[in-house]
């Protein structure tokens, strides 16, 4: 555990500070600033606590994964299981809560082959938004993030269709029904896209799916605006 000072001048844990409140949310100096944390507040292998990278290759191949991730379950493809207090959920915590963007690679090569490949045609990602306070607060939207790193390996296009129209507590403060009543009507469809084509088929990403609320809210907007194929693309899913 690290310690950093909260601007008030106490030394707090890392419960309630991270690594990113050190640095700049974009820019030319967020490599450097990177490299002088990482001598200042070395990282730490998630799995077996190596120095020197968030996860170690042993580590990395370790990671529990879905043995046929060309089978969508509840038309979503995931790569692995999620556990809390796992491994893989540090990483995912790492990416997303401390900024650690050089993990997001790690994540998105847990996929060994591309699950999409087998459907034909030209699939698009499309990233789940985040309200723009959230973006502001976070400094990026992680599913965006994982988007671009699928679209470079898949050769897919991106579209950023979606948007986040009302700011929702975070859904892992909410159980089951509470995360549907959360969600509904959070998203809808940005004004100058055109309407969507029938025949494309409309891949949604985000990072971990848990019961499907955030996906199926999203779906509906699609749906709406003329989408007829539309799955779900994740890290990974609760089992
Ligand atoms: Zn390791």
């Amino acid at each position: 555990m690290y310690a950093c000072n909260n601007g008030a001048g106490h030394a707090v844990s890392r419960e309630n500070c991270s690594r990113r409140d050190f640095l700049p949310r974009s820019g030319t100096f967020m490599n450097l600033a990177h490299a002088l944390l990482n001598i200042f507040f070395p990282i730490y292998c998630v799995g077996c606590g190596k120095e020197g990278l968030h996860c170690c290759a042993v580590c990395l191949a370790a990671t529990a994964r879905f043995a046929h991730t060309t089978q969508p379950w509840n038309d979503v493809y995931a790569a692995c299981p999620f556990e809390d207090h796992s491994p893989l959920a540090e990483l995912i915590h790492r990416f997303k809560y401390d900024g650690a963007m050089e993990v997001a690679a790690l994540l998105a090569g847990l996929y060994a082959e591309n699950p999409l490949s087998r459907l034909g045609g030209a699939p698009v990602l499309v990233p789940v938004p985040l309200h723009t306070r959230r973006v502001n607060m976070r400094g990026f939207n992680q599913s965006a993030i994982l988007a671009e790193h699928f679209a470079a390996r898949w050769n897919m296009e991106v579209q950023e269709v979606l948007v986040r129209t009302r700011y929702t507590r975070p859904q892992v403060e909410l159980s089951g029904e509470g995360r549907e009543k959360n969600l509904r009507g959070a998203f809808a469809m940005k004004k100058s896209v055109a309407p969507l084509s029938p025949e494309t088929l409309y891949v949604l990403v985000d990072d971990v799916c848990t019961t499907g609320s955030t996906l199926r809210e999203c779906i509906k907007v699609l749906t709406a605006a003329g989408a007829r194929n539309v799955c779900g693309l994740v890290i990974a899913r609760t089992v």
